[in-house]
């Protein structure tokens, strides 16, 4: 007998998993696909020698009580046994920039003083900035959880600013254009293209308060999944979506690279849009569609380096640290991999929330899908000695780096491994490794604009590919797709009333 779901969605990512939550809490029968073996895409942790390190969810912003993240978990019930670590109140981001360090404080009050004190002569910059900041999220409703209005995306102005040149446009102190602009790794920052609104919406969203998940950030994704199944629901592994399925016109199903069939009414999608139209043959879709979700910019891939420390050797660190090499922190636009790395990020995970020393620390910093490109056909895990001794040098030169400022990290290395844009490529199945899949820019407002509706009546998309990245990106984007099937008022109401 074939079993037909009201919904399928393809990848149990943090927004598959979350529109599979919202719409079986809704009634509807909903069968999440991942084709790896655990779940939660870029939520999920891997083990290596006794740490667990993240992969992709190192800090989470605007989870006070009453901020934004904090009413979207309330209603996910995702404070029901996970516990988080609020970051230093007066740095949960230390920048050292050209040997130079600034600190960004929490909250907008403690923020705007910070930089006061930086900054003296440049106050009314700094004050203008916060201004822009705040009218520029609050322009966009869903991002204050307000049913959206119904305007035209190119009639939207706030799309259309370059973030870089904004900065520019408040201060002509290079030092503060620069702190300003600092958190762009977050969002893989571009000079040339990320608008202004895509900067707002990050900085607005840390600087509101910043938290660690304790312990492992998958918990996020099986509490998800826990309560998909508790409402009769599936989370299936190691079923790749393959191919959709139509009867005459109508999509029907979506077969799995094992061959089974799982039949639906609706689909979504919370994979790459590209990788979305190969699961559909030629003729299926419109040819002007494809071509454009075939061409969607990308963010750039990233080399992250997972740091196994002897035991009771490094203090914690209660914040982020970023180091730029030269005072240009946008110099991602066009870094020199001659000159690799000039930039890291460095992360810790707390294991309890009262630990006093960290034996696991990563780095992360960014990198281009050419540089591994030689490699992008080989197997994975047997890539080569080339491989593996181009992955030890990039290690080796990141290692020295971060010694330069933490000595002590650098000493007491027991182990270590990269994840290079073949690995991101794999594990999370973008084309290119892409960190935050695909990218925004202000000078084509509509051509990266990705809609939850496909140009198919019964598939949409989900995921960090609609609007934002991270956690608070993409659980906007799961209202907005889930907003298709029910009411999105009553939802924005049932999560503000969390
Ligand atoms: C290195 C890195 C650091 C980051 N740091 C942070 C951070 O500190 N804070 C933050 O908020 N955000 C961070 N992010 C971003 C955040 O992790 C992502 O934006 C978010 O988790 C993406 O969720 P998603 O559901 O859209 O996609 P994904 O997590 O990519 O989920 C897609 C899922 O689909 C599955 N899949 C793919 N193809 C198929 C197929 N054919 N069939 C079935 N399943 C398939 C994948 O295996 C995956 O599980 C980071 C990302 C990266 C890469």
């Amino acid at each position: 007998m074939i079993k037909k779901y009201d919904i399928v969605i393809i990848g149990a990512g943090l927004g598959g998993l979350q529109c599979g939550a919202i719409l079986s809490n809704k009634g509807f029968s909903v069968c999440v696909l991942e084709k790896n073996r655990f779940i939660g895409g870029t939520l999920q942790t891997f083990p290596r020698r006794g740490c667990d390190f993240s992969t992709g969810m190192h800090y989470i912003g605007s989870l006070d009580k009453g901020q934004m993240l904090h009413r979207i978990f309330k209603y996910f019930k995702l404070f029901d046994g996970i516990e988080y670590k609020r970051l230093n109140d007066d740095g949960f981001e230390i920048f050292n920039i050209a040997g130079k360090e600034y600190k960004y404080a929490q909250g907008f009050d403690a923020w705007r003083s910070q930089m006061h004190h930086y900054f003296p002569a440049d106050k009314k910059a700094i004050d203008k900035y916060i201004a822009r900041i705040k009218a520029t999220v609050d322009a966009q409703d869903i991002y204050v959880l307000k049913e959206p209005g119904n305007d035209a995306v190119q009639n939207k102005d706030y799309l259309k600013v370059n973030a870089f040149r904004e900065i520019q446009s408040l201060t002509t102190n290079k030092e503060l254009q620069n702190v300003l602009g600092a958190l762009n790794f977050v969002y893989a920052g571009d000079k040339e293209t990320t608008p202004f609104y895509v900067h707002a919406l990050i900085n607005n969203y840390f600087i509101n308060s910043s938290y660690r998940v304790v312990g492992k950030s998958d918990q996020v994704a099986n509490a998800l999944a826990d309560t998909i199944q508790k409402n009769g629901g599936e989370v299936l592994t190691g079923k790749k979506a393959s191919q959709f399925v139509f009867e005459g016109d109508k999509m029907v199903a979506l077969e799995t690279a094992d061959g089974e069939r799982f039949y639906a009414g609706d689909f979504i999608s919370n994979v790459h849009p590209a990788a979305t139209m190969d699961m559909l043959a030629t003729g299926r879709i419109k040819k002007s569609f494809r071509n454009r979700m075939n061409k969607l910019p990308s963010t750039h891939s990233a080399f992250g380096l997972h740091l196994n420390l002897k035991k009771d050797s490094v203090k914690y660190f209660n914040y982020n640290y970023q180091y730029f090499k030269h005072g240009d922190v946008w110099f991602a636009s066009a870094y020199n991999e001659k000159k690799w790395p000039e930039h890291y990020f460095l992360h810790t995970s707390p294991l309890t929330g009262n630990d006093e020393y960290v034996s696991c620390v990563g780095l992360l910093t960014h990198m281009r899908f050419e540089e591994v490109e030689q490699w992008a056909q080989l197997p994975i895990n047997n890539r080569g000695k080339d491989y593996e001794a181009w992955k030890q040098e990039k290690s080796e030169k990141m290692i020295e780096l971060v010694g330069q400022q933490f000595p002590e990290i650098k000493e007491n290395i027991v182990a270590h491994t990269a994840s290079t844009p073949l690995t991101y490529r794999d594990y999370i199945g973008t084309h290119d490794g892409s960190m935050y899949g695909t990218s925004r820019d202000y000078r084509n407002p509509m051509g990266s604009y990705v809609s939850p509706r496909t140009k198919i009546p019964n598939l949409y998309f989900t995921g960090q590919n609609l609007n934002l990245h991270g956690m608070l990106g993409v659980s906007l984007s799961s209202l907005l797709t889930c907003g298709e099937f029910v009411s999105l008022r009553e939802l924005i109401n049932e999560i503000n009333n969390a």
